[in-house]
């Protein structure tokens, strides 16, 4: 047998793994509920109409070829006026890079800052793409604690006792996914502050930051002084464009104490050539364009959660915390003994109930005993998806 490499053969991906059992299930003709994956597309929401026409357009005109590795000039343009506009950050084009989506910004700024055995600050529970990502370039995820109790917020003293000789950056993800949580302004402060004293950058991952219901996002982009931050975000939420994969992050750093790291992500840039060109010419559209869609979208999504919320709310055996930004919720089970694990609980009411959630501890150690849900479908569906949930933890509980 020719062997894989370790390093590929550990990647984990818990959202994608429970579809394995949920299509064996499917083989055999029973419907399954899929509140897994944070896809806006698969369901009642699509990129505005303006970014479709331009990414068509942009195809017929002839913007076809490689363009530069780090983005086209008039998108950077664009982006420096949008994050102007949202977080007051005072950068130019030239602090701007165009990737492959947030999912390859992570992969060039991990790649760019990890030595074996050097380690990244991430939340637990964490969107898992960041410990895998953190693991595949060598290093260690080391996650700090974000506190359910506390609306999610990072638990600070934590995060402290987390950094060591080795850690080479603090990642913050707000709005979070799984928990929803929206962060605030006197935290980001506080990690601001806690960076400075470690000479840490923070790395901000903001693809949620318009998709909030009560409150405001606060970019840490907005609020440092001295610390280096680098914000990324992109096309797949707010524009509600995941399958274009196109995103981007920029330096906020006044010191240019970054200059070293910005070199090697540009050449791990120019390795892979050039983000979709096409695509970029979409995206300016989006950035300059109306936003009304985005109103449209988030009353929507806020129904789903009030809906999800309550009824969830009504279910024993689990409490809930709501969700402030994005569109996942991530209940806590409080009755433990009838089952094994989080894992267990979810292949349960997948078999039982026919509705596929993701078991938390696939979000690392913080998220044990939860499960996430995604509440992007239309209320009949999160409906029939409760009624059958409601039920089968009614007769768990009375067993
Ligand atoms: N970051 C977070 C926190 C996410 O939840 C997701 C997708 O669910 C991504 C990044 C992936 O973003 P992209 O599609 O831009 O790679």
């Amino acid at each position: 047998m020719i062997r894989a490499s370790e390093r590929a053969m550990g990647i984990e991906y818990a959202i994608r793994d429970v579809v394995l059992p949920a299509r064996e299930l499917e083989k055999k003709g029973i419907k399954v509920i899929r509140l897994n994956i944070g896809d806006p597309g698969k369901y009642d929401f699509q990129p505005p109409k303006h970014m479709r026409d331009a990414y068509c357009k942009a195809i017929q005109d002839g913007h076809n070829y490689y363009g530069p590795s780090e983005g086209i000039p008039e998108l950077r343009e664009a982006i420096v006026e949008r994050e102007r506009k949202k977080n007051g950050v005072d950068i130019a084009p030239d602090d701007v890079r165009v990737t492959a989506a947030v999912t390859e910004a992570l992969q060039f700024i991990f790649g760019a800052l990890l030595n074996p055995g050097d380690n990244i600050l991430v939340p637990s529970p964490s969107y898992p793409p960041y410990t895998g990502l953190v693991k595949f370039y060598g290093g260690i995820a080391n996650e700090y604690l974000t506190v359910e109790e506390n609306g999610w917020q990072p638990d600070i003293d934590d995060m402290r006792k987390k950094i060591d000789e080795r850690t080479k950056a603090i990642a913050v993800i707000n709005p979070n996914n799984p928990t929803g949580a929206l962060y605030e302004k006197k935290t980001i402060r506080e990690i601001l502050d806690l960076a400075g004293e470690y000479d840490l950058p923070v790395i901000s991952d903001e693809i949620y930051d318009l998709m909030t219901y009560e409150g405001k996002h606060v970019s840490p982009g907005s609020l440092t002084k001295d610390v280096p931050v680098i914000v990324m975000n992109g096309m797949s939420k707010v524009y509600f464009a995941t399958g274009w994969r196109l995103g981007y992050f920029y330096y906020v750093d006044p010191e240019n104490r970054l200059a070293e790291v910005r070199e090697a992500i540009d050449k791990m840039a120019r390795i892979r050539l050039c983000p979709n060109t096409p695509a970029q010419f979409a995206a300016i559209a989006g950035l300059t364009g109306p936003m009304d869609y985005l109103e449209e979208y988030m009353a929507k999504l806020k129904e789903r959660r009030d809906y999800i919320y309550k009824r969830l709310s009504e279910i024993p055996g689990i409490s809930t915390t709501k969700p402030q930004g994005a569109f996942y919720i991530f209940p806590r089970i409080e009755e433990r003994s009838k089952w094994k694990n989080d894992k267990d609980f979810v292949l349960d009411a997948l078999h039982e109930a026919h509705v596929l959630f993701v078991h938390g501890s696939g979000f690392g150690y913080a998220g044990e005993w939860h499960f996430r849900i995604v509440f992007l479908p239309p209320v009949e569906i999160l409906e029939e998806a409760m009624n059958n949930f409601e039920a089968f933890m009614r007769k768990r509980l009375a067993e």
